[in-house]
């Protein structure tokens, strides 16, 4: 059986920076993707925003990870020429009733260290953004864009440089301890039956961590989150964006809100919507979803002309937490939680998972370095 210090299960985002930071920390280390490229999952299917840090409860993971990741990605992108704009946001009150909710993600902000917020009226925010329709503003300066795939690629360039390998087409089914005490802790298995040996396992499996996480002997399964799949579906906008910074409403109980991104080549997107799916492969965007839309995006946007949404795509929140409960945080286990030597697993790595994928990869080295 081969054997290697370090497997990461899954070329994700956030796979890659965990591979990454372990690699760098000088540690060898195996990626192993089912699919035949990376970034092909939620990676690949998200709306590209560099999150500033509002939404998130006080001392959260995704608080502390967004705040943090979100400054170690700015500097990354720079350093390393990675596509990327601070184009900024406004998150919206279209109604007198939704004000209330502005001071209260002003509050949050400031609590999770974002520091450069503003509360604007409705003429200032016009001032900003002349065809915005609300009564006032949060301006986000600090949020922004960037290109997830040439993230990607720059982090599975690190990866390589410090000596850690890719293997694609390398599904895993199952994960078991070693009975032998002298070899390596754990072994896992690839759907062709091709065994590896392994000191440290990482299951960044995205939609599928959990279900792989099951599959795990030795593991307890009470210790294993639920999985539910959150599909958001994207329309994108013919013709020129009309805002240069992301709109943002006041958010929906699972989701942002159907807001406006802008890709780095000026392409509006409305979206992602909510909506509970069965499973994890469930990708069509269904053309009727966009009536909608219209009715949602003309609270912001009245001159939003019909017929100018054009569906785009979906994407699924890997969710941990189901329709009627609050969202959960970040669910990031190793050995002191569940007890199993060497083993870490990431469940529930939904947005700002992008924005704190930097941080998620030292956080999990640094929880692997106290094992
Ligand atoms: C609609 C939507 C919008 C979002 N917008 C934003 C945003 O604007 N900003 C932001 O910060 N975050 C955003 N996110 C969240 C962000 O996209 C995710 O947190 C992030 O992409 C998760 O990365 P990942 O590597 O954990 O998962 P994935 O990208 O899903 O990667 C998991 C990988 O594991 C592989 N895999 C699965 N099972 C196995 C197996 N058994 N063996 C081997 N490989 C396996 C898969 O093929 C996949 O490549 C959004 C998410 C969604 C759904």
């Amino acid at each position: 059986m081969d054997r290697v210090d370090v497997v990461v299960i899954g070329a994700g985002v956030v796979g890659l920076a965990v591979a990454r930071a372990l690699a760098l920390q000088g540690r060898e280390v195996m990626l192993l993707e089912a699919a035949d490229a990376i970034g092909t999952g939620t990676s690949s299917r998200n709306s590209e925003v560099i999150h500033a840090g509002l939404y998130y409860p006080q001392g959260s993971l995704k608080a502390r990870l967004c705040v943090q990741g979100r400054d170690q990605l700015y500097a990354y992108c720079a350093e390393r020429g990675i596509g990327h704009q601070r184009c900024g946001k406004l998150i919206v009150a279209t109604s007198e009733a939704q004000v209330a909710y502005l001071h209260r993600i002003m509050a949050q902000g400031v609590a999770n260290g974002v520091n450069d917020l503003s509360l604007i009226s409705g003429e200032q925010a016009r001032a900003l953004e002349p065809r915005l329709a609300c009564v006032a503003a949060v301006q986000s300066p600090s949020t922004g864009i960037v290109d997830s795939h040439a993230l990607m690629l720059a982090l599975l360039g690190d990866l390589e440089h410090a000596g850690g390998l890719l293997a694609l087409k390398s599904a895993i089914n199952r994960v078991f301890p070693s009975v032998k005490r002298s070899q390596a802790a754990i072994v896992v298995v690839a759907d062709d039956g091709t065994e590896l040996a392994a000191n440290t396992v990482v299951n960044a499996a995205g939609l599928h961590a959990p279900a792989l996480a099951r599959r795990f002997e030795g593991l307890d399964p009470r210790q294993v989150p639920p999985a539910y799949f959150a599909k958001g579906s994207y329309f994108t906008l013919s013709g020129r964006s009309p805002f240069g910074r992301l709109i943002y409403p006041v958010p929906e109980a699972a989701g942002l809100g159907v807001h406006l991104t802008i890709d780095l080549g000026g392409q509006a997107k409305f979206g992602p919507d909510v909506q509970w799916v069965a499973w994890a492969e469930d990708l069509v965007v269904d053309p009727a979803r966009g009536d909608a839309f219209y009715a949602e995006v003309r609270k912001y946007w009245p001159a939003l002309p019909d017929g100018a949404l054009v569906p785009g795509y979906a994407g699924i929140r890997p969710k941990i937490s189901g329709p009627d409960e609050p969202a959960a945080d970040f669910l990031i286990q190793g050995p002191a939680d569940h007890g199993v030597p060497g083993l870490v697993n990431l469940f529930g790595i939904e947005s700002p998972g992008l924005t704190s994928c930097l941080a998620i990869g030292d956080h999990v080295a640094a929880l692997l370095s106290r094992a």
